[in-house]
């Protein structure tokens, strides 16, 4: 967190503005974390839902529903009076005009400046090098990855023994 302990106005008592990227882990505890600070927080992220990632096998496997692990982030910080929750995609930052450049899902482009900022943006899939991976261990870091995992309904193995006696055979 890099910032300014004052307002940025020249005289203007302003509380000081705070911005997080990121409705993740990160930015929704850094967010708590600020539930008395005397600050106007802004968290900002391009989806709307806070997605709890460690229990996405669970949806994949059909244990959980969605909705049980991604609730609204508006909700989550729905106590909070000194935050603002923008649901926009985060395009660029302007570190010495300390503003930074977001673009709404209507494709409406706006800035919004800060004093300071929390970038809690998440990291991506990787494979050290090894793509080609992804064939046989697909992302399952998202919605949209939980959504192109393999069916939750377990393959059905019969105890048919055929003839040799030995190996089981898959029905399905
Ligand atoms: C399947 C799975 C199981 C896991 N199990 C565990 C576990 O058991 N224990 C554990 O400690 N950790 C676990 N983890 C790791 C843990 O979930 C992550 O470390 C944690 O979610 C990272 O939090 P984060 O806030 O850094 O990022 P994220 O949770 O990824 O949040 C980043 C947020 O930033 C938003 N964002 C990104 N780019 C932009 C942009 N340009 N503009 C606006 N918003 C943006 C995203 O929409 C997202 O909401 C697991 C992870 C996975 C995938």
């Amino acid at each position: 967190m890099a910032g300014r302990s004052e307002g940025t106005s020249a005289g203007a008592s302003v509380r000081h503005r705070v911005v997080i990227v990121g409705g993740g882990f990160g930015g929704l505890f850094a967010a708590r974390l600020l539930k008395r600070a005397p600050v106007d927080l802004t968290l900002i992220d391009r989806v709307n839902h806070h997605l709890f990632q460690p229990l996405l096998y669970q949806v994949a496997t059909g244990i959980l529903s969605e909705g049980q692990i991604a609730p609204p982030i508006r909700s989550v910080l729905r106590r909070q009076q000194n935050t603002q929750v923008a649901l926009a995609s985060v395009t660029g930052f302007d570190l010495d005009r300390r503003t930074i450049t977001a673009m709404r899902a209507d494709a409406v482009q706006f800035e919004l400046p800060y004093d300071s900022l929390i970038v809690a943006a998440g990291a991506g899939q990787s494979y050290f090098g090894h793509d080609e991976f992804s064939r046989w261990a697909p992302a399952t870091k998202t919605r949209k990855d939980e959504e192109g995992a393999p069916s939750p309904a377990p393959a059905r193995v019969g105890v048919d023994r055929g003839r040799s006696g030995r190996n089981p055979v898959r029905l399905s």
